[in-house]
């Protein structure tokens, strides 16, 4: 089933990125105990409160954006990246805000950015064929890298080769990728067994 390889989509947060961002204490925040996805939640809300929890979702975001650092391998995978001819973009269920604030922070290009506001957020593929569409190429020719399931059965429902990057967080999940890695410097390796195929 190996295809050639076009196009890598990340994830944001716990994949490209690391910031004190802590969605189970906002989860708290805005819902208390009730079991609800925090984006999911806030669509369900009526126009006020929905607008007033967005602020604080919002707020919330930008505080962790300030202390975020880049995962330590990012410079040198796209570096890797663009020597071997291959796109990248972010899909997010973040904010486009916090996306451009980080990239302009440490002055790194993420490539295409699909954030919240660009398309329905993942679960939804849809948020994969906006990226592959603005990048140019077939979800099948990419591979989604996330730390979460939601990441995993986007990239998975679009077409895509998804690989699950195991966090502290996240590790007990198995949302059954294609591959799983422990650190984005595997996936360099994992990359290159792709595309020598061709
Ligand atoms: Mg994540």
């Amino acid at each position: 089933m190996y295809l050639p390889l076009k196009a890598v989509l990340f994830d944001f947060d716990g994949v490209l990125v690391h910031s004190p961002l802590d969605l189970a204490a906002i989860k708290r925040e805005l819902f208390g105990d009730e079991k609800v996805y925090i984006i999911e939640g806030i669509e369900a809300l009526d126009a006020g409160e929905r607008e007033a929890k967005t602020a604080l979702l919002t707020r919330r975001e930008l505080e962790a954006a300030h202390d975020a650092r880049l995962d330590p391998f990012v410079p040198d995978l796209f570096t890797w990246l663009e020597n071997h001819g291959l796109a990248r973009g972010v899909v997010t269920r973040n904010t486009r805000e916090v996306v451009e604030l980080i990239s302009k922070n440490h002055s790194v290009d993420f490539g295409v950015v699909i954030a919240r506001e660009d398309a329905p957020p993942k679960p939804d593929p849809a948020c994969i064929f906006a990226a592959c569409e603005i990048i140019g190429v077939e979800p099948w020719e990419c591979v989604m890298v996330g730390d979460f399931n939601f990441d995993v059965i986007a990239g998975r429902s679009a077409g895509c080769r998804t690989v699950f990057l195991e966090t502290e967080k996240f590790s007990h999940l198995d949302p059954g990728a294609d591959e799983r890695i422990k650190s984005l410097d595997e996936l360099i390796d994992l990359l290159a067994e792709w595309i020598e195929i061709y």
